[in-house]
């Protein structure tokens, strides 16, 4: 047992302070199944089954405070004049769960309708047009929502500074004439594509000022980000443009923990060279029919645990949910009481029809100490 902040801790406690949904990339579009350009199918039409699910499931817990929505809310594929009401539709499941919902934009909700538009349609706690903010769910930590398309060439009007400035990035960086493609590209540098986007500067600031102000105040933070930001957790195409940039402000600080996004829908996960935890969300978008990609994370004095929650209609239900929680223990820093902060990141589980876990998962299961479930 020990004080920080004021507030008794211990450092192992049976309850979470506090519980909030995750879900990536529903990219709902009433439109048949389909393939990704690297041949992946999509179901189009059941992704928001998954979700229907996920808030089901969040409401049952009763103990979800609150959600975050990795973005991708449509996709890219869905009528354009279909595109408010698919927004419509999907935002509406979203209202059935008992508890606020945290958006972000990801590139293909910016095929669909300029950023102005999303930031009042997902309705983002800003006082701005701008799409990234951050707030305290407990006293002692911190959510941040980054904007990764702030700088990009989607969303803003063709003749915006941004977009011109985005271009011309792109332009020295991807000599292909088809800028969504990282052919030639190598390494890192395969990032440098249109579906990709990066933290302008402004925001860098901002992000700069809100670590500093956690620093103060001796909280945990947890940056969520529709693009992933560290090499090691996705594939190299799928990066955020100026990654780099934004985590050499976090690794100033000793506040942020983990990072968590969408946009690689396989998945991916990954500890970084300051220890910080990044886990990408795998995509509701890719489960077929019958099976789901959701979880929760429980957050403790001394540790994060991200949990499957796969439905029970789903055959290897309770393999999944009640075996298959593969942690990771690592030391991540020390809180200024001197009380050892630890995570522990359980793995985002699919489960199929055929009870098959994903490849990555069979990585990763093969990586991590397997442990019985949260207690
Ligand atoms: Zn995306």
């Amino acid at each position: 047992m020990a004080v920080a902040n004021g507030v008794l801790v211990r450092a192992s406690t049976k309850e979470p302070l506090f519980s909030f949904g995750v879900i990536a990339d529903v990219q709902y579009a009433d439109i048949p199944d389909g393939r990704s350009f690297l041949g992946a199918p999509r179901y189009y039409r059941h992704s928001i089954s998954v979700l229907q699910r996920a808030v089901r499931r969040w409401n049952e817990q009763g103990n979800i405070k609150f959600l975050i929505n990795f973005g991708d809310i449509i996709d890219g594929h869905c009528p354009k004049d279909k595109s408010l009401w698919a927004v419509h539709k999907v935002l509406d499941e979203f209202d059935k769960f008992d508890g606020p919902t945290y958006h972000m934009i990801g590139n293909h909700c910016l095929y669909n309708l300029p950023r102005r538009k999303l930031v009042s349609l997902l309705k983002m706690p800003t006082d701005s047009d701008r799409a990234y903010y951050d707030f305290l769910p407990f006293p002692e930590f911190r959510i941040v929502v980054l904007d990764a398309y702030d700088f990009s060439c989607l969303g803003w009007p063709d003749d915006h500074s941004v977009t011109a400035a985005a271009m011309k990035l792109l332009g020295e960086r991807n000599p292909n004439t088809d800028k969504n493609s990282s052919d030639g590209l190598v390494g890192v540098d395969r990032r440098f594509v249109k579906f990709n986007g990066g933290v302008g500067s402004e925001q860098l600031s901002w992000l700069n000022d809100v670590l500093q102000d956690a620093s103060t105040h001796q909280q945990t933070v947890i940056i969520c980000s529709h693009l992933p930001m560290d090499p090691g957790s996705t594939s190299p195409a799928a990066l955020m443009w100026n990654y780099d940039e934004v985590m050499a402000i976090v690794h100033q600080y000793n506040c942020v923990k983990a990072c968590f996004a969408g946009h690689d829908h396989k998945g991916g996960h990954s500890v970084d060279s300051h220890s910080v935890h990044h886990r990408i969300l795998e995509a509701a978008l890719e489960c077929p029919p019958g099976t789901s990609s959701f979880g929760h994370v429980e957050v403790y004095p001394d540790r994060l645990l991200l949990a499957a929650a796969a439905p029970a209609s789903c055959p290897g239900d309770g393999l999944i949910s009640s075996s298959v929680s593969v942690v990771r223990r690592s030391s991540v820093g020390s809180s200024a009481d001197g009380v050892g902060v630890e995570i522990l990141l359980v793995l985002l589980v699919k489960c199929s029809r055929t009870g098959i876990v994903s490849s990555h998962t069979k990585i990763s299961l093969r990586r991590f100490i397997t442990k019985g479930p949260p207690d």
